[in-house]
C-alpha cells in the first residue's frame, strides 16, 4: 500500500494505472462505515484509492476542525487490511496552497438542512471533492447514505459539471443498538452515548408510523420531535421530512421521502436519516 502526500505524486501514480480506479474520500478516524465503502470499491475496481483529509473549508469557525479525531497509524493499519492500493493523505497546504481562490457552489439542494445550519459547509465539500476527483481521476467514487444530503450534492455536481465519475452511495452502517457509526461518536461520554440512541429510535418511529399508514409529513415531524425532546441531553437542530431528490419539505408523503435529523447531544452534533416509501 502506497501512502502519498502530494497532489503531484498522486497524479503520477494515477498516470501509471490503466485499469479502473475507485476512490473513497474520508476524513479519517475510520470505522466500519468507511470500510464498507472501501470493500465495495475493492470489489468493483482494479485499484482502490482512499483519501484521508480533514478538510478545513467544510468546517465553520466555531466547529470542531481542530479537535476532530485523528489517528493516522490506526487508519493506515485498517486500510492495509482492506488491501487498499493507495492512501492519499495530503497536508492542508498541499490542498490549499497560498493564493488558493476558487470554490464550487452547488445550488438549491445545498441551501436546506445541513447547508442552512452550517453556512459554507457544502461549498467546502464540493470544492474538495472536485479537487480529489481531478487529482485521483477515479472511475467510481464511494459515499455513504449517512450523509444523505452530501451524496445528493455530489451527484448534482457530477451531473451539472459533466464529471466522468460514477457516484456509488452505500447504506448507513450502525452499531448493534442502532447508533449510526460516526467518527464523532468518540466525543460522547457514557451518558451521552446512551442518549444518542434517540436519533435512531426517532427514525424507527418514523418508519413505523409510515408503515401504519401515516402520510402527513407534519404528523411524522411532530411525533419525532416529541420523542427527541423527551431526552434531556438532546437538542434538535432540525427534523425534516423532505422529497428525497429535491429536499423540499413535504406536506404529504406520496413518493420516496428522506427523513433526516440533526441533534446535539451535549456538545456533539449528530446526524442520521432514513428513507420512507421505497419498500
Ligand atoms: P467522513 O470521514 O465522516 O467524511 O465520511 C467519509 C465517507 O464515509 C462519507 O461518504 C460518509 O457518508 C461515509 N460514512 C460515514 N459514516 C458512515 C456510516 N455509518 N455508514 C456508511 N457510510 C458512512
Amino acid at each position: 500500500m502506497k501512502v502519498i502526500e502530494t497532489a503531484a505524486g498522486m497524479k503520477r501514480a494515477r498516470r501509471q494505472e490503466s485499469g479502473s480506479v475507485g476512490l473513497v474520500p474520508t476524513m479519517g478516524y475510520l470505522h466500519k462505515g468507511h470500510l464498507s465503502l472501501v470493500s465495495r470499491a475493492r470489489q468493483e475496481n482494479d485499484r482502490v484509492v482512499v483519501s484521508v483529509f480533514v478538510n478545513p473549508t467544510q468546517f465553520g469557525p466555531s466547529e470542531d476542525f481542530v479537535r476532530y479525531p485523528r489517528d493516522t497509524e490506526r487508519d493506515l493499519a485498517m486500510l492495509a487490511r482492506e488491501e487498499v492500493d493507495v492512501v492519499f493523505m495530503p497536508p492542508v497546504e498541499e490542498v490549499y496552497p497560498n493564493g488558493f481562490n476558487t470554490s464550487v457552489e452547488v445550488g438549491e439542494v445545498t441551501e436546506r438542512l445541513e447547508g442552512a445550519c452550517r453556512p459554507g459547509h457544502f461549498r467546502g465539500v464540493a470544492t474538495v471533492v472536485n479537487k480529489l476527483f481531478n487529482i485521483v481521476q477515479p472511475n467510481r467514487a464511494y459515499f455513504g447514505q449517512k450523509d444523505a444530503q452530501q451524496a445528493i450534492v455530489i451527484k448534482r455536481m457530477v451531473t451539472d459539471l459533466d464529471m466522468n465519475v460514477e457516484v456509488v452511495v452505500m447504506p448507513t452502517m450502525r452499531e448493534e443498538d442502532g447508533l449510526a457509526m460516526s467518527s464523532r461518536n468518540v466525543y460522547l461520554n457514557g451518558e451521552e452515548r446512551h442518549a444518542a440512541l434517540v436519533l435512531s429510535r426517532s427514525l424507527q418511529q418514523a418508519s413505523d408510523l409510515h408503515k401504519r399508514g401515516e402520510r402527513s409529513a407534519e404528523g411524522v415531524r411532530r411525533a419525532m420531535t416529541a420523542l427527541i425532546e423527551a431526552e434531556k441531553l438532546a437538542e434538535i437542530d432540525y427534523v425534516s421530512v423532505a422529497d428525497a431528490s429535491t429536499l423540499a419539505e413535504l406536506d404529504t408523503i406520496a413518493g420516496p421521502a428522506l427523513v433526516s435529523i440533526a441533534v446535539r447531544i451535549g456538545k456533539t452534533r449528530l446526524i442520521d436519516n432514513t428513507i420512507l416509501g421505497t419498500d
